[in-house]
Parts: structure tokens; C-alpha cells; sequence
């Protein structure tokens, strides 16, 4: 995985402490999709806190230039995640909103198959699967 600093600047963004922070707890946290509440309330409990409009506002800046995806799995709150890995599906519980994500080589190909045959050419795609867990659905 890359340097949070050298990431930064390849973005041509001046590094500040936020930024390197935020950028870390994406490349840190086992869990890749967080939202800036998640962020906000993980920075509360360390050492130096954040403000949550930083928050809002480092998050905005670094999916402006390119570092971080938003998403809306649920159409409400944002998750964001490092963009520098491949495409992947995400599958999404509705029910208690965890997101897993896989990469799929055929399904990568038959999408680009078929944006060409609709002369589309791909700048940015999402694959997002609605469905519940075996967990949510036990309760
Ligand atoms: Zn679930
Ligand atoms: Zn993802």
C-alpha cells in the first residue's frame, strides 16, 4: 500500500495532519467503506480529534482529487474508500448495512463489452447488489 504523504501529493494536495490522518485510517482500518461520522467518532477516541466538519471537508477534498469513491449503498449516508484498488461488486445488506466487496474478472470484462456496444466509454462504474444477510435474516 502506498504512503499516505506521497499519495497526497501526488494529488497535488499540501499535506496536512488531517489529510495524512484520514488517508490512514482508510489504509489502517480492516473495514475499507467508512463514513465521515465513523471517522469523526474513530479520531475522538485517539489522541487528537478532529472536528467533523473537517472531516466532511478533508473527505470532500480528497474525493475531488481522485484519492477517495463516495458511495450511497443506503441512498442516505455517504461511505467512502481509497480508490486505487481494481473494480469491484459490492454487496450490500439492507438490513444491518454491511458491505462486501469482490472483484470478479468475467463480470469486469462483460461490462466493458457492454459499454462498447453501446459506444459508451467507461469513466467510472459501480456494481452494487441489494440483498439480506443469513444474520439479518435470523433475527
Ligand atoms: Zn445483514
Ligand atoms: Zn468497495
Amino acid at each position: 500500500m502506498s504512503d499516505p504523504m506521497m499519495l497526497l501529493r501526488q494529488a497535488q494536495l499540501k499535506v496536512t495532519q488531517p489529510r495524512l490522518e484520514i488517508l490512514r485510517r482508510f489504509m489502517a482500518e480492516d473495514h475499507p467503506h467508512q463514513s465521515a461520522e465513523h471517522i469523526y467518532q474513530s479520531f475522538l477516541k485517539s489522541n487528537h480529534p478532529i472536528a467533523l466538519a473537517t472531516v466532511y471537508r478533508v473527505l470532500e477534498q480528497l474525493t475531488q482529487a481522485g484519492l477517495l469513491k463516495r458511495h450511497y449503498f443506503d441512498g442516505k449516508v455517504a461511505l467512502f474508500e481509497l480508490n486505487q484498488h481494481s473494480q469491484h461488486v459490492h454487496l450490500i445488506c439492507s438490513q444491518c448495512g454491511e458491505v462486501i466487496e469482490f472483484e470478479d474478472d468475467i463480470i469486469s470484462t462483460r461490462l466493458a463489452q457492454i459499454a462498447a456496444s453501446y459506444q459508451l466509454n467507461i469513466v467510472d462504474q459501480a456494481v452494487y447488489i441489494y440483498g439480506e444477510c443469513n444474520r439479518s435474516q435470523e433475527v
